[in-house]
C-alpha cells in the first residue's frame, strides 16, 4: 500500500472524480468514441502549448510541427492554423500535410532513404526537400527535370558536434542523417551551378532534451555552423532550421523544460547574428513538445486479477498500441509513464497494482506496481504523456488485436 498522490499532469482538469478531456468527462468520452482502447488529444492543450512557445521564443523564430510525432489528420489540421510550417519524413506524412490548409511552401521533408517516388511527389507538391546526401540531390534534380518542376532544396547537415545530453542523438559523428558538415561546402558549390530553388540548411542534433543549458549550447553551435557553411552559397538562404529536441517529462524526478531561458538566449543569438542573417528566418521544428502532453491513451480494465498477493489490472490495451509506455521504445531501464484511473481520480485510498495488456508476453506492461485507486472490471485506465509517438510508434499487428480509435476534442 502507498499513499503517494495520483499523478494528475498539468493541464487536465478533474470533475466529480472523472478526468476531463476537452471538457468532456472520460466515461462520456469513451461512450462517444464507442470503443476502448483509444487515444484522445485535447485541442485546447495543444493551442495553449503553441501559445506558450510563442510567448517565450523570439518573434523572429518560425515554429514548425514535426508530423512524425503524431500524424493524426485532424490534429495536424488543427496545428496548421497555429504553426508556421510542417516538417515531415515520408510520403505518407506528405499526404497528411497536403490535405491540410498549410501552404506547401512552408512544408519540408527530411529523412534518409527518400525513394524516387517520394522525391517526385515532393517536387510536384512544391515542398522543400532537405537532402541527406549528394546522391539524393542528384536523384531529386533528375526527377524534377524529367517532370518539369524546379525543386526546392535545402541541405541537411550532420553537424561536427554532438549534443551532450539529448535522449536520442541524431547528429554528430558518423550518422545516416544529413551530409557531414565538412562535405557541405562542396555540395553548396554544386548547388550554386544547378537550376534549383535553394532554401537553406537543416541541422537536427537530437530529441527529448530536458536540459536548458544543453539546448542553449546546441542552438548556439548550430547557428554558428549554419552561418559558417552558408558562406559557400551564392544564394542567400531563406531559412536555417536549427532543429528542436525540446523534451517533455515522462518519469518521476523529471522536471518540465523551462522555455523562458531558452527563448532568451536564442533571442540574443539571433540579435548578435542580425547582419549575417539578413532576411534568413530561423526555424525551430518540434514534435513531442507540441503534442505529447496533450494526449492520453485510454483502455478498460477487463479483469482484476490477484497472483500471489500482487494485483494485476488486465486491460484491453497494451504495448501493441503504446510501445513507448511499455518501456520498449528506446528505454534502457523500464520506468512507469504516469498512469491514473480516469473515473476514480479523487480516490484517496491507493494500492499497488500493475497494469498489463492482453498480449501473451511479459513485455506487455503499461504500469509496474504503481500506486493506484482500487480498480475493477469496467474502470478506465489512463496513460498520460501519450500525445506523441503513440499508436504510430507501436507494433499494432502484434497479436492481431484491433487498432485503437483516435479522437481530438
Ligand atoms: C523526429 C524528428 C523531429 C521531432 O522530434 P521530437 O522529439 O518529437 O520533437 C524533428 N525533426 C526531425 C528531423 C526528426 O527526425
Amino acid at each position: 500500500m502507498s499513499d503517494a498522490p495520483q499523478h494528475a499532469p498539468h493541464g487536465f482538469a478533474v470533475q466529480d472524480n472523472c478526468l476531463l478531456v476537452g471538457g468532456i468527462p472520460l466515461p462520456q468520452l469513451a461512450d462517444r468514441v464507442g470503443q476502448t482502447p483509444f487515444y484522445a488529444y485535447d485541442r485546447a492543450l495543444v493551442s495553449e502549448r503553441v501559445a506558450h512557445l510563442r510567448k517565450h521564443l523570439p518573434d523572429a523564430v518560425h515554429l514548425h510541427y514535426a508530423i512524425k510525432a503524431n500524424p493524426m489528420p485532424a490534429l495536424v489540421q488543427h496545428l496548421a492554423g497555429l504553426v508556421d510550417g510542417f516538417d515531415l519524413a515520408s510520403g505518407g506524412e506528405l499526404s497528411v500535410a497536403l490535405d491540410t490548409t498549410m501552404s506547401p511552401q512552408h512544408i519540408s521533408m527530411a529523412g534518409p532513404g527518400k525513394s524516387d517516388a517520394e522525391l517526385r511527389r515532393a517536387a510536384a507538391a512544391g515542398i522543400t526537400v532537405n537532402i541527406e546526401s549528394a546522391d539524393e540531390l542528384r536523384r531529386l534534380v533528375a526527377a524534377s527535370e524529367q517532370l518539369g518542376y524546379r525543386p526546392r532544396v535545402a541541405v541537411r547537415v550532420n553537424p561536427d558536434f554532438e549534443l551532450k545530453t539529448a535522449g536520442m542523438k541524431m547528429g554528430g559523428g558518423p550518422k545516416q542523417f544529413g551530409i557531414d558538415a565538412e562535405q557541405v561546402p562542396d555540395v553548396l558549390k554544386d548547388i550554386n551551378t544547378m537550376d534549383v530553388d535553394f532554401q537553406g540548411l537543416h541541422i537536427y542534433s537530437g530529441s527529448q532534451n530536458l536540459k536548458v543549458e544543453a539546448i542553449q549550447e546546441a542552438q548556439e553551435k548550430t547557428l554558428e555552423l549554419a552561418l559558417r557553411l552558408l558562406e559557400h552559397s551564392d544564394t542567400p538562404a531563406s531559412t536555417i532550421n536549427i532543429g528542436g529536441g525540446f523534451g517533455i517529462p515522462y518519469f518521476p524526478g523529471e522536471a518540465p523544460l523551462d522555455i523562458a531561458p531558452v527563448g532568451e538566449r536564442l533571442g540574443e543569438l539571433i540579435e548578435q547574428a542580425t547582419s549575417q542573417l539578413g532576411d534568413t528566418a530561423v526555424v525551430l521544428e518540434l514534435g513531442r513538445y507540441m503534442v505529447g502532453e496533450a494526449g492520453i491513451y485510454v483502455c478498460r480494465v477487463i479483469e482484476r486479477k490477484l497472483s500471489r498477493g500482487d494485483v494485476f489490472l488486465v486491460t484491453d490495451g497494451g504495448l501493441h498500441h503504446h510501445l513507448a509506455a511499455s518501456g520498449n521504445f528506446g528505454q534502457v531501464i523500464r520506468k512507469n509513464y504516469p498512469v491514473a484511473i480516469g473515473n476514480k481520480m479523487s480516490a484517496d485510498k491507493l494500492e499497488n497494482a500493475s497494469v498489463v495488456g492482453p498480449l501473451c508476453t511479459p513485455l506487455d506492461l503499461l504500469g509496474n506496481k504503481m500506486p493506484l485507486p482500487n480498480a475493477e472490471a469496467g474502470d478506465l485506465v489512463v496513460v498520460f504523456q501519450s500525445g506523441a509517438y503513440g499508436v504510430t510508434a507501436s507494433p499494432t499487428r502484434f497479436l492481431s488485436h484491433p487498432l485503437p480509435a483516435e479522437t481530438l476534442c
